[in-house]
C-alpha cells in the first residue's frame, strides 16, 4: 500500500489508533500507538520521536533523539487488540540529517538486497526459515517444574516428565519421542493452528504446523520462503502472533534454544537461495543437484560459520543447543539428506526452483534481519572468493571417531567463542556498506557485557548440585 492508500483505508474503516513498531539491535519488537489524528500522508516522511538511549545498544543518554519513519507497505490490522488498530512497521532515522541508523537491523537487511544487486550475481534473496518452539504452561511451570530445568541426565529427565504432570493424565509424549503423535498425546493442536491461520490472515504464507520431536510441547511451524527484508518483517509477526496466541490459552512460548536440559534444543533451520531474472541460480549438475554457485555458497557458509554464530545463534543459551545428540548440527560439514550436517540439501524435490540449501546451525533467539543479512553475506563471500566447501559428509556425524570429527571443523562451544570469531572475521559483513564497523563492534560488546559476563557471573543452580 502507499501512503495515501493508508491514509485513505484509516479514515474508510474509522481506525482511530495506529500502532507503530520497530525492531531492536537485539530482535525484539517495540512500539508505541498514535491516534488516528495525529496521522497523515506527511507522518510517513516525518516520522515520529523516540528516545534511542532507552533501547539496548542503541543511542547514549546525550544524544537520545531518534525518528522510526513507517513503512506503508507493512501497514496491516492486528490481529489481537480489542480497538481496531493498524499496525505499522518502520525505519529509523535520524532526526537531523534524515538519514537512516546504521544500527537499524531492518536498514542493515535492506542494504544486503542492495548490495547483492550491485554485484550483478542475483537479484533476488529467498529465505526459508523454520523456526522450532517451546510452548509452556504457564501455571503448571511456574509452580511445579522448575527443577526440570537442571536436572543431571536423561533418566532424571523422564522421570521428570512424568511427574510434571500431577495427577498423571496419561496420553502424554515421551521423552524424545514428539514427532508426531496425534492428539491427545499432542495438546497443542488447536493453538498451533489458531498460531499459523493467524499468521495466513496477516497474509503470511505458512507451510505446515506440527509438534517436535522434544517432551512438552515442543512445536514448529514453517514459512513459506520470501524475500530477505519481508522474511525479517516476517518473522517479528511470527514471534508476536505465536506469543499471543498462547497467551490466550494462558501458555508461553518461547524461542530460546535450549529451555530444558537432556532435551532437544529448538532450532532455526534456514534455506537459501538465490535467483536472477526470475531464474533459480542454486539448481545445477553438481552434488545433490546444485549448481557450482550453491558450492561456493556452501564455502562461504562454512568458512564464516563461527563468526556467523555470534549473530544466528546470539544467546548464551544457544550453545547449550549445539552439543550432541539432540539433532542440532554441531559438525561443519555439508551433505545431501544428512540431518547432522551444518548445511544439508534438501531432497524433498528435483524441481530447479525448489533448490536450496539449508543452514541448519541458526536458531531462533536471533534477530531475523541481522541473521539473514549475515548468512548472506557469507554465501556472497563464497561466490566471490570461490570457496571450495570440501567433500560432503553422508555418514552420520555423531557416529564418527573422535579423530575424524576433530578434522572437521565445529561450531564456537560458547557465545564468547562465537564473538571472539566474530571479532577476528567480519570483513565480508562490511562490504558494501552493509554491517558497519560501528555495529559490529557495538553488538561485540553488548553482547560481551550485558550477556555472556551477566550469565557467568551468577551462581548457577547446577553449582548446587555439584558443590
Ligand atoms: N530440534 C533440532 C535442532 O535443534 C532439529 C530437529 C529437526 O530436524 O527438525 O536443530
Ligand atoms: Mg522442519
Ligand atoms: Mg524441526
Amino acid at each position: 500500500m502507499k501512503a495515501k492508500d493508508v491514509v485513505a483505508m484509516i479514515k474508510e474503516k474509522n481506525i482511530r489508533v495506529i500502532d507503530i513498531r520497530y525492531m531492536d539491535f537485539p530482535g525484539t519488537w517495540q512500539h508505541f500507538t498514535v491516534p488516528a489524528c495525529e496521522f497523515t500522508e506527511s507522518s510517513f516522511e516525518d516520522g515520529f520521536g523516540f528516545d534511542g538511549s532507552s533501547m539496548r545498544a542503541w543511542q547514549n543518554i546525550d544524544n537520545s533523539d531518534m525518528i522510526v519513519v513507517p513503512d506503508s507497505s507493512t501497514a496491516v490490522m492486528d490481529p489481537f487488540f480489542e480497538v481496531p488498530t493498524l499496525a505499522v512497521i518502520g525505519d529509523i532515522l535520524d532526526p537531523i540529517t534524515h538519514e537512516p541508523y546504521s544500527r537499524d537491523p531492518r536498514y542493515i537487511a535492506k542494504k544486503v538486497e542492495q548490495y547483492v544487486k550491485s554485484t550483478g550475481l542475483a537479484d533476488t534473496i529467498y529465505v526459508g526459515p523454520e523456526p522450532e518452539f517451546f510452548i509452556f504452561d504457564n501455571v503448571r511451570y511456574a509452580s511445579e517444574n522448575n527443577a526440570s530445568f537442571y536436572e543431571i541426565d536423561s533418566k532424571e529427565a523422564i522421570w521428570n516428565s512424568d511427574r510434571d504432570e500431577m495427577p498423571n493424565l496419561g496420553y502424554k509424549i515421551r521423552h524424545k519421542h514428539g514427532y508426531f503423535p496425534l492428539p491427545p498425546s499432542d495438546q497443542y493442536q488447536d493453538m498451533r493452528t489458531e498460531m499459523m491461520l493467524t499468521l495466513e490472515d496477516l497474509g503470511i504464507a505458512m507451510e505446515c504446523q506440527h509438534h517436535e520431536v522434544a517432551t512438552a510441547g515442543q512445536s514448529e511451524i514453517d514459512l513459506r520462503f520470501s524475500s530477505l527484508v519481508k522474511m525479517g518483517d516476517q518473522l517479528a509477526w511470527f514471534k508476536y502472533v505465536l506469543k499471543n496466541v498462547a497467551a490466550k490459552y494462558n501458555h508461553s512460548v518461547t524461542f530460546m534454544p535450549k529451555p530444558l536440559f537432556e532435551d532437544n534444543g529448538s532450532g532455526m533451520h534456514t534455506h537459501l537461495s538465490l535467483w536472477k531474472e526470475g531464474k533459480p541460480l542454486f539448481a545445477g549438475n553438481k552434488y545433490g543437484g546444485v549448481s557450482e554457485m550453491a558450492l561456493f555458497a556452501i564455502g562461504g557458509i562454512m568458512h564464516h560459520c563461527k563468526a556467523l554464530c555470534a549473530i544466528t545463534n546470539p544467546t548464551t543459551n544457544s550453545y547449550k543447543r549445539l552439543v550432541p545428540g539432540f539433532e542440532a548440527p554441531i559438525n561443519l560439514a555439508y551433505s545431501s539428506r544428512n540431518r547432522s550436517a551444518a548445511i544439508r540439501i534438501p531432497m524433498y524435490s528435483q524441481n530447479p526452483k525448489a533448490k536450496r540449501i539449508e543452514f541448519r546451525t541458526p536458531d531462533p533467539s536471533c534477530n531475523g534481519y541481522l541473521a539473514f543479512s549475515a548468512m548472506t553475506m557469507a554465501m556472497i563471500d563464497g561466490i566471490q572468493n570461490k570457496m571450495d566447501p570440501g567433500d560432503p559428509m553422508d555418514k552420520n556425524i555423531y557416529d564418527l571417531p573422535p579423530e575424524e570429527l576433530a578434522e572437521m571443523g565445529s561450531a564456537p562451544a560458547s557465545l564468547e567463542e562465537a564473538l571472539d570469531a566474530l571479532e577476528n572475521d567480519h570483513a565480508f559483513l562490511l562490504k558494501g556498506g552493509v554491517f558497519t564497523k560501528d555495529a559490529i563492534e557495538r553488538w561485540i560488546k553488548y553482547k560481551r557485557e550485558n550477556e555472556a559476563k551477566e550469565v557467568s557471573r551468577r551462581p548457577h543452580p547446577h553449582e548446587f548440585f555439584l558443590y
